[in-house]
């Protein structure tokens, strides 16, 4: 016998029933990011391995261990996309639209790609919404982006949540603090976990982000990048903070927060949902200036976010704010051997209204039974009587009232009981 088919470890379906909240959210990440300006790019799902490797960086988890990488058949080595920030910086450079003086703001949503253990809001295929301004050093593109992510959130009804805030420096007072830990940790190598060991070699503010127990507990007690900011990027960080408070956003800062990815700089920030346990980071991000210079286009600064879409909805889910579908379907119901005329009206009506026909031949009866199956609203019987009066009957599903209206009115009629109802129609 053979063996059943199954969707892949770490992936899911999304059936209807479960789809229209993916939908609420989707339809409101794309409306928050109109609002605040920015505009949707889309960039293939698989990408030459060499721009993750380059882009994320080689000391990362996700290059090291979680990447899907394949030859094709030509023997390239292509990866499918494990983050949404390296392909937009290689499309933007490729469109010649990173030039200094040029402003982006892009937005994406979209499937994304880790060989992770899969657990309760980790998968290996899941989703993310991310916004990026390319061509800004501001701190406000900082607080613009951070501001995005909880509005958006905070529409959806989230109340839980929280904005941590860090600085991870720069180029100037980055390596000497680096270096630091180097000598701090030197001497205790042995006690950390292989990863924080490599670490260490090649980028130890990543032992920050370890979480193993016992590096935890060793890094619990190493000086905080906050404390060895040269005055820019603490300067920057003041200004993020205040822009924050001025739009009335709280934040905590968290000196121990230190992004995945290896091109952040300054500015890293996660937002979390206190009811999520373990995954509780709905998204994060931060400033990350050197990555389009470090792909091939102009040294132009860059700030953005990433948000796990299934997360979030796992969040409005553990707060009983999972976004409904409202039902607001019409039911045409038809008389024996009216078919021709229904399939007429029902294309009529579908101009406007979600319009139900039975594909079957089944009595009125059965047929309005079909129609609270479906959740619809109202039902339209088209009778033998109907059609000898030029008129239709209109049923209230809920109230079982119902009355005639003239065929010729029947989209007013329709629009208006609707609209009684809490209903839009569509
Ligand atoms: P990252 O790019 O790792 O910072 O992830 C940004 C957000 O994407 C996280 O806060 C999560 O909400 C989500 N995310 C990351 N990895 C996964 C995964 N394997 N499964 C589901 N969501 C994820």
């Amino acid at each position: 016998m053979s063996k059943r088919l199954q969707a892949m470890r770490g992936t899911r379906d999304i059936l209807p029933g479960e789809v229209e909240a993916w939908q609420a959210l989707e339809d409101a990440a794309r409306r928050f990011s109109a609002r605040y300006g920015y505009r949707e790019i889309r960039t293939p799902y698989f990408e030459a391995t060499e721009l993750f490797a380059r882009g994320v960086g080689e000391s990362t988890d996700i290059v090291r261990k979680e990447m899907y990488t394949f030859p094709d058949r030509k023997g390239r080595s292509l990866t499918l996309r494990p983050e949404g920030t390296a392909g937009v910086a290689r499309a933007l450079i490729e469109a010649g639209l990173t030039q200094p003086g040029m402003l982006h703001r892009v937005y994406y949503l979209g499937p994304m790609f880790r060989y992770d253990r899969p657990q309760a809001g980790r998968y290996r295929q899941f989703h993310q919404w991310g916004a990026e301004v390319v061509g800004s050093a501001s701190p406000w593109a900082d607080v613009e982006t951070i501001l995005l992510l909880v509005d958006l959130l905070g529409t959806m009804g989230l109340a839980g949540l929280t904005v941590k805030l860090n600085s991870v420096g720069d180029a100037t007072c980055r390596p000497a603090f680096q270096q630091r830990i180097r000598e701090i940790l030197g001497p205790r190598r042995a006690e950390l976990c292989p990863d924080c060991q490599e670490r260490l070699d090649k980028n130890p503010l990543r032992v920050f982000d370890c979480k193993v127990p016992s590096c935890q507990e060793i890094v619990h007690h190493l000086p905080p990048m906050l404390d060895s900011l040269c005055d820019a990027c603490r300067a920057h960080l003041e200004q993020v903070k205040r822009g924050l408070e001025a739009a009335g956003a709280r934040y905590e800062i968290d000196p121990g927060l230190v992004r995945g990815l290896d091109y952040y700089a300054r500015t890293a920030y996660e937002v979390h949902h206190g009811q999520l346990g373990a995954q509780s980071a709905l998204g994060g991000g931060g400033r990350y200036d050197g990555l389009i210079h470090l792909l091939g286009g102009a040294d132009v600064p860059a700030v953005g976010f990433s948000m796990g879409v299934e997360r979030t909805l796992l969040a409005l889910e553990e707060e009983g704010k999972t976004p409904r579908p409202e039902s607001a379907g019409v039911f045409l119901a038809r008389g024996a051997g009216l078919g021709d005329e229904a399939l007429r009206l029902a294309r009529e009506l579908r101009r406007r209204f979600q319009v139900y026909l039975d594909l079957e031949e089944r009595g009125l009866g059965a047929q309005l039974k079909q129609a609270d199956r479906l959740g619809a609203r109202l039902a339209v019987i088209l009778g033998e009587d109907e059609v000898k009066a030029g008129e239709l009957t209109l049923k209230d599903l809920a109230t079982g009232e119902q009355r005639r209206v003239p065929r010729a009115g029947i989209e007013e009629a329709l629009a208006a009981a609707l609209a009684a109802a809490g209903g839009t129609g569509r």
